[in-house]
């Protein structure tokens, strides 16, 4: 029977609540239990598909195709388990689901409510979680803060699940402790007032951390333990860290795998953290640096750097990075500088490797282009992921075969057959297009891929005849051009056998050019670094 645990964020978002529910279930693991986790989203989206990577941060593709919210990442990467359809749950899901159903006469004439119908609907799919995956533990994490609008019935549904089976289901809030500079001391009571909130909705938690920038002190946990009527053990620390990844380390000092287990009134059937603290060394000793530049565009918003629409890739970085003992310094270059000022291309000499990500629309194109030809002929290591990779093709035909005018129907509609671009639309997305079908709709998920023999990709997975991977995108390597391309030297390294499509490009006589149509970066683990990455660090590193 699964146990449930509900993670909330109080005070403010943005403070690692996805890392604090990931590395909890990292604990629950280590302690020899079967753990999950699902994240709810209060948008109205369905998914994240349609939204722009600069307000929603990166759009994670689960194996079999959600385009969902980054923290579905970091639980695959800390759990090191395939998450699906099943783990995610948006408001416009759940309403579509329901709607559907009562279309459908499936409400057998009565009338449809938000209350009860909407928790119920909330309440069955983290159930099905639960009965896929088999799990002891299901972590459910409500995005956003409590007391905000959207996610009231997230937590009505929380709560009518703890009334349903009280033994079987956890709070956890996850709140934060300013320390005002004019102050100069750690304060309680936004803490206290999200508790507060949380009981409105009928929910006391049974344990907060408190995420700050220093550990919480005595009188700090027993100031909250009182007014918010949480035992002091159950208070957690969660300090700010150098890296990620020490989080569960830190939640294991504090005692937060026995404590949760000893709400359900279980106890440990083992407990091994071990390879993850000696990762965390690595990570905490590691001198050597290894340089990478990323060319993209999805960084700025108003003043602000953000990291957020990358955040699989950096992580795949430093996962390789750590793997060969070496701290990843990455820098972010806008493509849409080499377009104004192509001398500025000279830059990407300081850097041990370049890496094109993937993207979508015409805004910084020519620029990654050029990025991309300066580094073919450099002999700088280069990686290409997906636009990446389809770039990487248009600069190969342009540059090297001639073909002047190469390009990807996403920027350069062909006209005519005579007109083809070297990167076309897939014929079964046409229709889709024409019919503004966009929501959910491009090849998504996992796909296989034949490796052809003695090719670094090949070598790099093992020498594996195939391999499986994660796509997001509609637009492909146009096969009339293939001859052309292979007899002027692009490898076809990969290809997808139902339908005969390039999966992987690479070239020979370079140190380190390999592009794929899919995302590697999506199955990287901080124990288990990408193949590909970990070849890319490694040709950087030399
Ligand atoms: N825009 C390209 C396509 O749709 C690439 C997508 C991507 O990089 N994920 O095919």
């Amino acid at each position: 029977m699964a146990r449930y645990i509900f993670v909330a964020g109080g005070v403010m978002s943005g403070i690692g609540k996805g890392v604090a529910t990931a590395s909890i279930g990292r604990i629950l693991q280590s302690k020899g239990f079967k753990v999950t986790a699902t994240k709810i989203d209060p948008y109205i989206n369905v998914d994240a598909g349609t939204m722009n990577p600069i307000e929603h941060g990166e759009i994670f593709v689960t194996k079999d195709g959600v385009e969902c919210d980054q923290d579905m990442g970091n639980y695959e990467r800390f759990l090191d388990e395939n998450l699906t359809t099943d783990n995610y749950i948006t408001t416009g899901r759940v309403y579509q689901a329901v709607i559907n159903r009562e279309r459908n006469l499936e409400y057998r004439g009565r009338c449809v409510e938000v209350v009860p119908d909407i928790p119920n609907e909330v309440i069955s799919r983290i159930k099905k979680a639960a009965r896929k995956t088999k799990a002891d533990f299901v972590l459910i994490e409500i995005g956003g803060t409590v007391g905000e609008y959207q996610n009231m019935l997230f937590l009505e549904a929380a709560r009518m699940m703890k009334l349903q089976r009280p033994k079987d289901v956890l709070f956890i809030l996850v709140s934060y402790l300013p320390i005002p500079e004019m102050i100069g001391e750690m304060k309680t009571k936004p803490t206290q007032n999200a508790v507060r909130l949380l009981n409105d909705a009928g929910i006391q938690p049974d344990i907060i951390l408190g995420r700050s920038k220093v550990p919480l002190d005595e009188p700090r946990k027993r100031k909250i333990s009182i007014f918010c009527n949480v035992l002091k053990e159950d208070i957690i620390s969660a300090p700010d860290v150098q890296s990620i990844y020490e989080v569960p380390i830190n939640f294991e000092k504090e005692n937060l795998g026995n404590r949760v287990l000893k709400k359900f009134d279980l106890r440990p059937r083992k407990s091994n953290l071990k390879d993850w603290k000696a990762l965390v060394r690595i990570i905490k000793t590691a001198k050597k640096i290894v340089k990478v530049g990323m060319v993209g565009k999805y960084f700025k918003t108003g003043k602000f750097t953000l990291m957020d629409s990358y955040i699989s890739i950096i992580e795949a970085i430093k996962h390789a990075s750590w793997f060969h003992k070496r701290i990843p310094e990455i820098h972010w270059l806008s493509a849409e500088k080499y377009e104004r000022d192509p001398k500025k291309l000279q830059e990407l000499k300081k850097y041990d490797g370049i890496i094109v990500p993937g993207g979508f629309g015409r805004r910084g194109v020519e620029g990654k282009i050029k990025a991309i030809e300066y580094c073919r002929k450099k002999k700088i290591p280069f990686l290409g992921l997906c636009l990446g990779m389809q770039l990487a093709v248009v600069e190969f035909a342009r540059n090297v075969c001639g073909l002047k005018n190469a390009n990807s129907t996403e920027f350069k509609p062909a006209r005519t057959l005579l007109d083809a671009n070297v990167i076309d639309v897939m014929p079964e997305q046409k229709a889709l297009l024409k019919e503004k079908k966009y929501g959910g709709t491009m090849r998504l998920g996992e796909y296989k891929c034949e490796l052809k023999r003695d090719t670094l990709s090949w070598k790099s997975y093992g020498k594996k005849n195939y391999i499986f991977e994660r796509h997001r995108h509609r637009y492909e390597l146009n096969n009339q051009f293939r001859e052309i391309l292979e007899r002027k030297g692009l490898q076809m390294a990969g290809l997808n056998p139902e339908r005969d499509l390039v999966e992987i490009i690479e070239l020979k006589n370079h140190p380190f050019f390999v592009a794929t149509q899919f995302h590697p970066e999506f199955k990287s683990g901080p124990l288990k670094p990408h193949p590909l990455f970990r070849e890319f660090i490694k040709a950087c590193i030399k």
